[in-house]
């Protein structure tokens, strides 16, 4: 097989754009923080056009995370399923997920830009994980927030991130969870502007998503290449799953401009109906939600109300705002998948293929099965992490 090239971008599409897509997205956000991101929106833009920063980020990717992930040819899951599946292997990468790759690539931006410290929130402990593993492996201190509940739940994470040289913030406001982890990292933020915030999925204010997207965007470009050299054609599905959106946008982005690839989206989609689901774009409605204008789910009123779903990386009531705006253009499509749809398919590809994957990647391989049974279409899909995590719960 050729050499497959590690890059990221193309950065033209994601200049034109000042964090809007088309209704969604923007920055609702305090005045106070309105210098802080503003400086960060204008130092990305002109840091990412430098040749040495793309050579350094890809340089860690390659020594450090180990990209290019493999694209593997699943013959058992296309033997049971009817159809031609490869797999993007994004759980091989250093810390097992692809999140990895945006912490790298914020934290090479943030000591660039002479921040003192990073700071991150975590819910199940993924994110702060990653974060703690590229704050140590480039050398600025970091601290993640969470909430009290959540790092009782998550004790062995903490115990890495503190293992990392990470300080672990918890936090006894409101629900102890991760929405007030949110809450107190903002305001540490605010209270320490030489503090950078690293946001961890393709949400939040400007210039979050357009930033997340250009990190996360190796993945689709390297797909794209892989499928092209196995297969010398497109394929005519990809799939991926949908927490906050940034996997998913990273591999859907390197296919977009390909209009006979059909785009699908696993949403977390809990017990299957609304309220008990973390589907946002399935049941959720147009509505700000920390810093974006994007689906969210909402109550009568129109307040945000908490998500519900087995896999801690989807159960989050936002959404991405490029996600949205690809709902309602119709250029990708989106499903909730459920709790047990999930769990089945987990084991499934566990014993199939000996790739046990993340509960949320699970719902990306869940949503392929039931729209490629016996089609006999190529398809990829993004495996986002490894399940080693999920396998200590009952499923
Ligand atoms: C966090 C996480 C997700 C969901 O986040 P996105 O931003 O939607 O990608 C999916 N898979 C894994 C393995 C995760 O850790």
């Amino acid at each position: 097989m050729n050499e497959v090239t590690i890059k990221v971008g193309p950065l033209e599409s994601m200049l034109a754009h000042n964090g809007t897509y088309g209704p969604y997205g923007g920055a609702y956000i305090p005045p106070v923080l309105e210098g802080q991101l503003t400086k960060l929106a204008d130092f990305f833009d002109q840091e990412v056009l430098k040749d040495d920063f793309r050579k350094e980020f890809i340089t860690i990717l390659k020594q450090y995370v180990g990209r290019p992930s493999p694209l593997y040819y699943a013959k058992n899951l296309s033997d049971y399923v009817g159809s031609k599946i490869y797999l993007k292997r994004e759980d091989l990468n250093h810390t097992g997920s692809h999140k990895i790759n945006n912490c790298i690539g914020q934290i090479l931006l943030a000591k660039k830009m002479g921040a003192q410290e990073v700071i991150a929130e975590t819910g199940a402990g993924q994110h702060g994980v990653a974060t703690a593993t590229a704050a140590a492996i480039l050398g600025i201190p970091c601290k993640v927030f969470m909430g009290e509940i959540d790092a009782e739940r998550q004790a062995l994470n903490v115990r890495r991130m503190r293992l990392l040289g990470a300080e672990v913030v918890t936090t006894n406001l409101g629900s102890r969870t991760l929405k007030d982890a949110v809450d107190a990292a903002l305001g540490y933020y605010i209270e320490n502007p030489s503090s950078f915030y690293l946001l961890g999925s393709h949400v939040g204010p400007h210039p979050y998503p357009k930033m997340v997207g250009y990190f996360q965007s190796v993945i689709g470009n390297e797909a794209k290449q892989q499928i092209l050299a196995e297969e010398g054609r497109l394929p005519k599905h990809i799939f991926a799953a949908v927490g906050g959106g940034s996997n998913a946008i990273g591999l859907f982005s390197g296919f977009l401009a390909d209009n006979e690839v059909e785009i699908h989206g696993a949403e977390g989609g809990g017990e299957g109906t609304y309220p008990n689901t973390a589907a946002t774009l399935s049941f959720g409605k147009p509505a700000v939600f920390q810093g974006t204008m994007s689906y969210c789910l909402v109550d009568e009123d129109g307040n945000p109300i908490p998500s519900k779903s087995i896999a801690a990386g989807l159960d989050y009531p936002g959404i991405s705002p490029q996600h949205a705006q690809l709902k309602d253009t119709g250029r990708a499509n989106y499903y909730p998948i459920t709790d047990k749809e999930a769990v089945d398919a987990y084991k499934l590809l566990s014993k199939l293929e000996g790739i046990t994957p993340a509960i949320e990647s699970s719902h990306a391989v869940a949503l392929a099965i039931k729209l490629l049974k016996d089609k006999g279409e190529l398809a990829v899909i993004n495996v986002s992490g490894r399940g080693d995590k999920d396998v200590e719960r009952e499923m």
